[in-house]
């Protein structure tokens, strides 16, 4: 039986929804019992997926223990639908892309199904997810592994998932989390920001569409007004790629956004949410980002993916 909880049922309820890989866990009960953080517990909610195809894309190890990597494919023929590539957990300490996928492939609607044709990486670090690393078991940076003569195993299979998919998208979206601790590329946790922000590629400034996906957040989420993140360029909570580039690791284009947008679709977006803040609010923002591309894109306003 599938329950569908949007905060109606007492709490009780709710935790034995989240024990039950074929229940869906409420989102207004994340915060209260959501638990770093097993992959087993993923891949049991992967696995309990109806009505998508399931493939093991790649095979990494970790101290003796095998992790698989999975892609998520609508069924059917993507003829005269939408077809639109998520992607979340490339960093392994910012889970709450790996819970709004899921909790969104878990919910999803009739709607959703007959416009768009999803090909879905739910968790692509899951060494790092389980170590709460942004890493690998390598110590490697995966969004920084994007090329073509990757040493990652996990940005390879990525990879040739995509390449044996030969599809192109609508738009493209990896959902990633800001850890305040986070010090490296020159940077220092005071240069973190502590609310949401987002990344948006596109050539044509006439598509881009960042702007209403910050304006229909809930009044509750707070976006960063800093004028610079990571020294890119940033207006209210929006970096815009190409313009805003000042950054030279991502101006490098090894970031999984970047090379989705070099191969695969002319949009792509990275989420941004605090690791701070309690995960129900971090998953509500990543899905409310992800419905206004969605609904965007269901208008027919850009439909074609060239
Ligand atoms: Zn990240």
């Amino acid at each position: 039986m599938r329950i569908l909880l949007w905060g109606l049922l007492p709490l009780s309820l709710s935790a034995h929804a989240l024990a039950c890989a074929d229940q869906v866990v409420a989102l207004s009960s994340l915060s209260e019992h959501w638990e770093p953080r097993s992959y087993s517990h993923v891949e049991s909610r992967i696995q309990g997926l109806k009505g998508l195809r399931r493939r093991v894309i790649g095979r990494v190890q970790h101290e003796k223990k095998p992790y698989k990597l999975y892609s998520l494919q609508s069924l059917g023929a993507p003829e005269g639908k939408i077809p639109v590539l998520l992607s979340a957990g490339v960093h392994g300490d910012e889970p709450a892309g790996v819970e709004a996928v899921l909790h969104f492939l878990e919910t999803l609607s009739d709607t959703d199904k007959d416009r768009f044709h999803f090909l879905v990486f739910p968790c692509v670090n899951p060494i790092g997810y389980e170590k709460n690393t942004l890493a690998n078991g390598k110590n490697q940076n995966i969004n920084r592994s994007f090329l073509a003569q990757t040493r990652s195993t996990e940005a390879r299979s990525v990879m040739a998932a995509l390449e044996s998919q030969g599809q192109r998208f609508a738009f493209a979206m990896d959902f990633h989390e800001i850890p305040h601790y986070w010090a490296d590329e020159g940077f220092i946790p005071e240069d973190n920001p502590r609310s949401a922000y987002l990344y948006e590629t596109h050539a044509d400034p006439e598509k881009r569409i960042g702007r209403s996906m910050l304006n229909a957040l809930d009044s509750d989420i707070e976006i960063c007004q800093w004028a610079s993140i990571y020294r890119d360029t940033a207006v209210n909570g929006l970096v815009t790629y190409p313009v805003d580039c000042r950054n030279k690791h991502y101006a490098a284009g090894t970031s999984l956004d970047a090379y989705a947008n070099a191969h695969y679709t002319a949009h792509s977006f990275t989420n941004e949410t605090p690791i701070s803040w309690p995960m129900e609010k971090r998953v509500r923002t990543q899905l409310s980002w992800l419905r206004t591309a969605l609904d965007h894109y269901a208008r027919g306003a850009h439909h074609s993916p060239h």
